[in-house]
């Protein structure tokens, strides 16, 4: 059972959207069992669908396609797919009964003509009743394979996917071939040193299991997926390989599940009691961004500075003039004593601080572009580190969140 993603748009091909469907689809149908194969986007043209409904009714069983149902004359979908199943669009009364609802209760009683067009669907179609907007979904079975015609906008096609989609291929589309994921989140390591001290392991992986690097800054996750017919023992191997590479790497080793690392930080400092804040000069609040983003994270999280001047350096986080005088405010005595000030102010555990050039101007002789000083104060110690990051603006701010949340974990888990 393989499936294939159409997008259909010409904002996806143009660059203005990005096609978070796709991502979405595969992602649920994934979790069904039924690996995606193909994922097309395409413009808004007959030809164009039809084609690309012609090549991935050849290659999958399930095909997923997003846009082009609305009533504006730019969406040819409708069209397109009743020409290309040589069939015709039928006015169907509940639809329109529903579009018209939609716009009497928000308000709007002269309703367009053209959303009449709304309640037109493939006349072999199921019709996959949208409660979140106007535009119906529409499913069609042949030979076998499986289509599905959702809205563009996400949160629509997420709702007709989740309410009407999934349950119907639940139920009818059963594979026999089962996919298992498994995760290990590592930090502080490399992807091609990572690869050196799992290569032992990596090459005595069976066929049926495959290792896949996804490395961000900072971090790399490793999936592993295998793929057959017997659930259990997917599961059993895997996880045997997966507990080799976690003993070999362990000291990098934040996950063994698809947790975000600011996700593993957040629900290990709340189930540990403990208590973080933040002193942040050139990531400017990207730290605590990062870690409010999570849900849940009130309990361990109390609160940020955003200390960018050298005056509110001193005043909110009571920095020594005479430090930044003597030493600047790139310097590991200023960081020390900014995410000392934190803890301090912000009554916590750790806080972590940072302080550096993040560029394009701003550097000097003695300290370049890149240059950053970070500082965790732990319940015991704070540990000060200068880094030398060479890069742009937004990766030296985004190098640094991740230094900074390294190092956090590192003292955390050394003080534990
Ligand atoms: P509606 O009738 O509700 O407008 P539609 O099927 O006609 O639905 P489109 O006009 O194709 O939808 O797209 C509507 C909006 O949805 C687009 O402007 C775009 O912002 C967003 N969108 C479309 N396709 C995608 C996609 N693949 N990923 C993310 N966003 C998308």
């Amino acid at each position: 059972m393989k499936a294939e993603i159409i997008t259909i748009g010409d904002e996806l091909l143009n660059g203005q959207v990005v096609d978070t469907n796709s991502a979405w689809i595969a992602k649920h149908l994934g979790a069904l069992h039924i690996p995606v194969v193909h994922i097309t986007s395409i413009s808004d043209k007959e030809r164009a669908i039809q084609q690309a409904l012609r090549q991935a009714e050849a290659r999958a069983d399930v095909i997923m396609m997003t846009g082009g149902l609305g009533p504006t004359r730019d969406d040819v979908t409708k069209a397109a797919v009743a020409a290309y199943f040589s069939t015709t669009l039928v006015h169907d009364p509940a639809v329109l009964a529903h579009v018209k609802d939609i716009f009497q209760r928000s308000g709007r009683t002269n309703m367009p003509a053209i959303n009449i067009g709304q309640a037109e669907v493939l006349a072999n179609a199921t019709v996959l009743f949208n409660d979140v907007g106007t535009a119906p979904g529409m499913a069609v079975e042949r030979d076998g394979k499986y289509f599905a015609f959702l809205p563009g906008v996400p949160f629509e096609m997420k709702f007709l996917l989740e309410n009407r989609v999934l349950p119907a291929l639940r139920n009818t589309y059963k594979s026999e071939v089962f996919v298992y994921n498994s995760y290990v989140v590592t930090v502080g390591i490399g992807e091609s040193y990572l690869a050196e001290q799992i290569a032992a392991i990596e090459d005595a992986l069976p066929p049926f299991i495959t290792l896949a690097y996804l490395p961000k800054i900072g971090l790399v996750r490793l999936r592993f997926t295998a793929e057959g017919t017997d659930m259990e023992t997917l599961e059993r191997e895997t996880e045997a390989f997966k507990q080799q590479v976690v003993a070999r790497v362990k000291d990098h080793v934040v996950a063994v599940d698809n947790r975000s690392f600011e996700e593993v930080l957040v629900q290990t400092f709340t189930e540990t009691g403990v208590t973080l804040s933040t002193a942040e000069s050139c990531t400017g609040g990207a730290i605590s961004a990062q870690i409010t983003a999570v849900p849940g994270a009130s309990q361990m999280f109390q609160g940020a500075a955003v200390t960018y001047s050298n005056q509110s350096k001193i005043d909110v986080l009571g920095v020594s003039p005479d430090t930044l005088a003597r030493y600047g405010a790139v310097s590991e005595p200023t960081g020390k004593e900014m995410a000392e000030g934190a803890k301090r102010v912000f009554h916590t555990d750790y806080a972590i601080a940072t302080s550096g050039i993040a560029g394009p101007g701003g550097g000097t002789d003695t300290k370049a572009v890149g240059t950053v000083c970070i500082a965790v104060a732990g319940k015991s110690e704070t540990l000060v580190k200068t880094f030398h990051f060479k890069n742009d603006r937004a990766i030296n701010i985004e190098r640094t969140v991740m230094a900074a949340l390294t190092t956090l974990w590192k003292m955390f888990q050394e003080e534990q």
